[in-house]
C-alpha cells in the first residue's frame, strides 16, 4: 500500500474534493489531494508521510480571498480544521489556532473585555489567512496587533515562532510561503468597556451593509489600492461598475468587488481581473495589481 492509500485509508486524505464550496466564490474545480487536519498528531503524521513534501501545496483558509481554476489544484489541499479552530484570552491578549475565523476572534475578545481586535468583525477569513494576507480595515492591519505566529514548514515539519518583522508584514504582504502552515497566533489587545466594542463592531457591519455587496458571491477586494488613491475609486471613475464577463460583473456597488452569478466560472474571474486591469491601464497609466489569490491556473 503507497503513503498515499494508507492515509486514505484512515480518512486523512481524500481524493478528488471539490474545492469551490469551500471558497466564497462557490467556483472551482477539485484538489487532487484534500487533507483536513484537526489535531497536531494528524500534522504529523501528513508530514512524515512524506506526502507534503511531494506535491504542491494550497493551504485553505476559508477561501475568502482565493480563485480556484476550474481545472482544480493538481497538488495537495490541506484544511486545517477540530482543535485549530479554538481560541482563549488571558489577560489582553487573545490566542487562535490558525483556522479560527475572524468575526468570532473579535467577538471573543470583546466578550472578554479586550479591545482592539474589532476591525476583525467584517473580515471572513481565518487568522491563518489574516496573517498571510495581512489582512486588515478601518485603519489597522494584522501586522499592529499581532504579537507572534507558530508556523510549521510542510515539508521539513520544523516550527518557527515568527513576529510581525519576521513575517515581513506589510500592506496585504507577508513572506508565509505556499509550503509554511500558520498553526496558531497570538494578538495583543488593551482592557476595555465591551459596550464600546460591540458599538464599533455593530459601525463596521452597518458601514459594509452600506457600501459593500453583502449576500453576494465575492472575495473582497480584488486589486490592491494603488499609492495615493483607492482601487475602488480609480475602476468607478473610469466608469467600469457592471462590466461583466460571462456571470461575473463589477459590483453596482463598490467597484473594487466583483460579484458572481451563480453561473459564474473561475475563468469568468479571471478574464474580468484581466479585463479590468487592462483597461484601467489603457485610459490612466495605472498598474493594478491583485490582492485576490489565483490557484492552478496557468500563467
Ligand atoms: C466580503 C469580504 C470582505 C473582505 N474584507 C476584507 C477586508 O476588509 N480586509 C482584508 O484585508 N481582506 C478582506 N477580505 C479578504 C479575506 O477575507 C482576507 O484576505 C482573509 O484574511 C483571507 O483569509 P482566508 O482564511 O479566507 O484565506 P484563504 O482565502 O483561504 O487563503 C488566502 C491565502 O492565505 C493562505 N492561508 C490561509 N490559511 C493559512 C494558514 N493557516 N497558514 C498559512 N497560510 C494560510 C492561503 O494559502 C492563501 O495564500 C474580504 C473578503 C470578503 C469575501
Amino acid at each position: 500500500m503507497s503513503d498515499i492509500d494508507a492515509l486514505v485509508e484512515i480518512g486523512l486524505v481524500r481524493r478528488e474534493v471539490p474545492l469551490g464550496p469551500l471558497t466564497t466564490y462557490k467556483a472551482g474545480g477539485p484538489a487532487a489531494y484534500f487533507a483536513e487536519v484537526a489535531s497536531g498528531d494528524e500534522l504529523a503524521a501528513l508530514i512524515e508521510s512524506g506526502l507534503t513534501a511531494r506535491h504542491p501545496l494550497l493551504v485553505l483558509g476559508r477561501g475568502s480571498n482565493l480563485v480556484v481554476a476550474d481545472s482544480g489544484f493538481d497538488g495537495l489541499v490541506i484544511k486545517l480544521v477540530g482543535e485549530f479552530t479554538a481560541a482563549s484570552v488571558s489577560e489582553t491578549r487573545v490566542e487562535a489556532g490558525g483556522a479560527t475565523p475572524l468575526p468570532r476572534l473579535a467577538r471573543l475578545a470583546v466578550d472578554a473585555e479586550v479591545l482592539g481586535l474589532e476591525f476583525f468583525v467584517g473580515v471572513p477569513g481565518s487568522v491563518g489567512g489574516a496573517i498571510r494576507q495581512n489582512a486588515g480595515c478601518f485603519g489597522t492591519e494584522t501586522k499592529d496587533r499581532l504579537v507572534v505566529a507558530e508556523i510549521v514548514d510542510l515539508v521539513t515539519g520544523e516550527g518557527s515562532d515568527r513576529d510581525p518583522e519576521s513575517l515581513d508584514l506589510a500592506y496585504r504582504h507577508s513572506n508565509v510561503a505556499a509550503e509554511e502552515l500558520v498553526i496558531s497566533a497570538t494578538f495583543q489587545g488593551h482592557r476595555g468597556d465591551p459596550t464600546a466594542g460591540k458599538e464599533k463592531m455593530r459601525e463596521i457591519t452597518r458601514w459594509r451593509k452600506e457600501h459593500q455587496p453583502g449576500g453576494t458571491l465575492n472575495a473582497g477586494s480584488v486589486f490592491k489600492n494603488p499609492p495615493g488613491m483607492t482601487a475602488g475609486e480609480l475602476i468607478d471613475s473610469l466608469g467600469l461598475k457592471g462590466m461583466q464577463v460571462g456571470d461575473v460583473a463589477v459590483s453596482e456597488k463598490h467597484a473594487n468587488f466583483f460579484v458572481a452569478g451563480p453561473g459564474a466560472t473561475s475563468g469568468d474571474v479571471r478574464r474580468l481581473v484581466q479585463a479590468v486591469k487592462d483597461t484601467v491601464f489603457e485610459r490612466s497609466g495605472t498598474i493594478l495589481e491583485p490582492e485576490i489569490q489565483f490557484v492552478g491556473f496557468e500563467e
